[in-house]
Parts: C-alpha cells; structure tokens; sequence
C-alpha cells in the first residue's frame, strides 16, 4: 500500500478515541491524568520494542536519538502508531529515524534564523510588531522533524537559556510589539500557577494587544486541558492558542473533547501543519485534517513546507505537493479550511506564502486569472483617481484556450 497515494478510508475521517490500548490495565483516574502521562512516555528502544516491530532504519535512529533529539512518547499517542507498519503516517512524525543522522548541504541546525534575530536569550524578534518568546525547551513528545531540534530536549549540543526577566524588560521598552507567541518546547507543560504567573508579567505591559500560545499538547497530551487549565487561561484574554497537528488520526476523541474545553472558554484556535513525506502529502489526508478541523472549532492557519533541518530529508515532501494540496482545496471545501501554505525563507526571511498559479496577466488595464474550475476571467483594473471610470468583467474561455501558462511570477507579485 502506498502511504501517500492512498484514499483515507472512511473511518479516518471519524474520531476514534485512543483509549487505554497498551496501558489498559491502568486505572482510568491515573490514565488520565496528565503527569502519569508525562511519566509513563515510552522513552528508550525496550519501550519501543515492547509493543512494535521497528525497522533496523527505526533501531539506528533511536540509537542516534540520544545525542540529537531525545525520543519520548506519550502513551495516549503511542496508541495511536500502527504496530507492524513502518509507513504509519504517526510513526513516521514519532520514530527515530537513521536518515536523522545525514546531513546535506542545504541544511540548516538554525534553520530560520532563529538565533540571530535574539536580542535577548529566548525572544525572538524578526518581525516588526511581534515576537516569539521560548519559554522552554521540553516537549510532551518529540517531533523528528522538529525546527528548534538544536535546542528542544536537551539532547543536543545547544541549549536554551531564556532569561525572564530580561525577555521582560525587552518587551516593556519596545512599545512596538503588540503581539507575544510564548512557544518552545511546549508552554503547556508549564503548571497552572508557573504559566499564570507569566501570562499575567506580560498583561501587565499595556501596548500588548494580545498573547498566542503555540502547543501540540492538545495532540500529544489531551489529559492536560483540564478546566483548571481553561479556567486559568480565559483571565488572559485575548489569549489565542496555534496548535500542531498533521494527520486525521491524531483529532481522536479525547483531543476532539480537550479542544472543545479550549474553545468554550473563549480560547479561539487554529492549526499549523508541517507537510511531510509520507504523512500528510496528499490531498485526501489533507481535505480529511482541515475538514475536521472545523468540527473542532480549529481554523487551519498554516501549511508549512517542512524546514531545512538536518537530517530532515527523508521527512520532507516536494513543494509542488504543497501546491497541489491547496489547489485541490481552494474551491473544493469551505474556504475556512484552507490553510496558508508557506515557506520559512531558509535563513530568516520569513514565511512567504506559496499559492497555485490563478493569475495569468496583470497590468494598470486588467487582471486575467482562472477559477478553481479552470474558467478564465477578467477583471478591469481600478483606474485610481478616476471615479468615473466603470466597466464590466467578463468571462474569458477555459483554462488553456488562451493562456497555457500559469504565470506564477506573477502571482507572486500580487
Ligand atoms: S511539539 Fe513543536 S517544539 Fe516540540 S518537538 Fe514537536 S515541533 Fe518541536
């Protein structure tokens, strides 16, 4: 079975719940409590090999995990990995890997440029009005694709050493900044009272307008939304919350309900995607995530091209599946669906989002473009400071009568 190609089955699109699978002989009270989740995460090759059949590809990976990016699992996602199929699109986002440890030369260990837009350790700062502030380097488990993979988890050779009050001190003064993503690792593994105390530090600085939490603890870990959790987060508002999540399977029940909780105290969410090889690289996989996405009130913000980590190539998916996946949206679903695709210009330039081709021609006369349909049309161009102007689109013919090309400079330049 081709793991890229194939239909999701039906039953994808439904949410299953994880259950207690290997840990069902756990008392429910300690399954779902979040720290015995923390603490029972399958950490070590015996943990793995207790319950899968690895590749000797997946054995060297865990091997070389130890000094790279840790491997660490939470039982509640380690359910959700198919047993004897190393093409599971879960396993693939989970598993050490040994193409982990082949770098090539377009690869970056800092690959958005992270550490050289930090005017203070742990805030970055590349955009003018906000900053992403990395208040730690743990995770509920780890991503091996993960772009911060030289700081996350402490098992690589850099570290994270974020200075609070510092970070503090630098967002008081810069009354520009109107926008604070705290992200990491994971904020959400801070306690109750630890990410209370900081939320309330940064409230305290009145030009910021609101704060954002970046978290795939949702995904990971939806034992740790609790109603204290929401209770706590709703005095922050407007406090958003960007999730992570790349595949269908990972929206079980559990996630569905810890999402709700999010949403009815006020919490408004959206969702960031990596697309990766063998996980989410087609259109099915895809329309089936973002569409049940919205049933979870979650509007998919972005589809990331997957960085220039090293070691990341055997995870990443061609652009022009990117493409494809967006075009097979954009008009196919609800438009609330469809996320941004976008490249972190490798280095630190920025997200640059990356569209299908639907304009052909565009100068001070008109703009000629097609629909999802593949219709052309034109539209005249406002002629600025000339009010009295007036004239009528029209629709041109079929995609390829007169305009073969899809000119993607120029919709690049709109
Ligand atoms: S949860 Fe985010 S920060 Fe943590 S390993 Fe995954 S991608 Fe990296």
């Amino acid at each position: 079975m081709d793991p890229i190609t194939t239909e999701v089955p039906r039953i994808e699109a439904d949410f299953l719940p994880s259950a207690q699978g290997y840990w069902s002989d756990v008392p429910p009270e300690q399954w779902n409590d979040w720290k015995w989740q923390l603490k029972n995460r399958v950490t070590s090759l015996d943990g793995l090999e207790q319950h899968l059949l690895l590749t000797p590809e997946e054995r060297a990976g865990v091997i070389l995990s130890g000094n790279k990016l840790a491997l660490a699992v939470t039982p509640h996602y380690f359910n959700l990995i198919e047993r004897e199929n190393p093409g599971c699109p879960i396993r693939r986002q989970i598993i050490p890997h040994v193409g982990e440890g082949a770098f090539s030369a377009a690869e970056m260990a800092d690959p958005c440029g992270e550490d050289s837009h930090m005017p203070v350790p742990g805030l970055v700062h590349r955009y003018p009005d906000r900053v992403l502030f990395l208040v730690t380097d743990r995770c509920a488990a780890y991503c091996r694709y993960c772009t911060r993979s030289r700081v996350v988890s402490g098992a690589g050779e850099q570290e994270l050493h974020t200075d609070f009050d510092e970070a503090i001190a630098y967002l008081e003064k810069h009354t520009e900044i109107r926008d604070v993503l705290l992200s990491g690792g994971d904020p959400l593994l801070f306690s109750d009272g630890k990410l209370d105390a900081l939320l309330t530090r940064l409230r305290a600085i009145p030009h910021l307008e609101f704060l954002r939490i970046g978290t795939r603890v949702p995904i990971f870990l939806p034992q740790r939304i609790t109603p204290e959790l929401c209770r706590m987060l709703q005095k922050h508002h407007p406090l958003w919350m960007s999730i992570h999540t790349n595949h269908p399977r990972e929206l079980t029940t559990e996630v569905r309900d810890a999402l709700a909780m999010l949403a009815n105290h006020g919490v408004p969410l959206g969702n960031q995607s990596v697309l990766l090889a063998g996980v989410n690289d087609s259109l099915p996989v895809m329309k089936s995530l973002v569409q049940k996405l919205l049933r979870c009130r979650v509007r998919p913000y972005y589809l990331y091209q997957c960085d220039l980590i090293q070691g990341s190539a055997h995870l990443r998916a061609p652009v022009h599946k990117g493409i494809e996946i967006i075009e097979g949206l954009r008009g196919h679903t609800t438009g609330y669906a469809i996320p941004q695709f976008v490249i972190d210009a490798p280095g630190g330039g920025g997200k640059v989002p990356i569209n299908p081709g639907y304009v052909f021609f565009h100068d001070k006369e008109k703009v000629v473009f097609r629909n999802f349909e593949g219709r052309v049309f034109e539209y005249p161009e406002v002629q600025e400071g000339d009010s009295t102007r007036s004239s009528h689109g029209t629709e041109k013919g079929d995609l390829g009568e007169s305009f073969p090309e899809i000119l993607h400079d120029e919709v690049c330049s709109l």
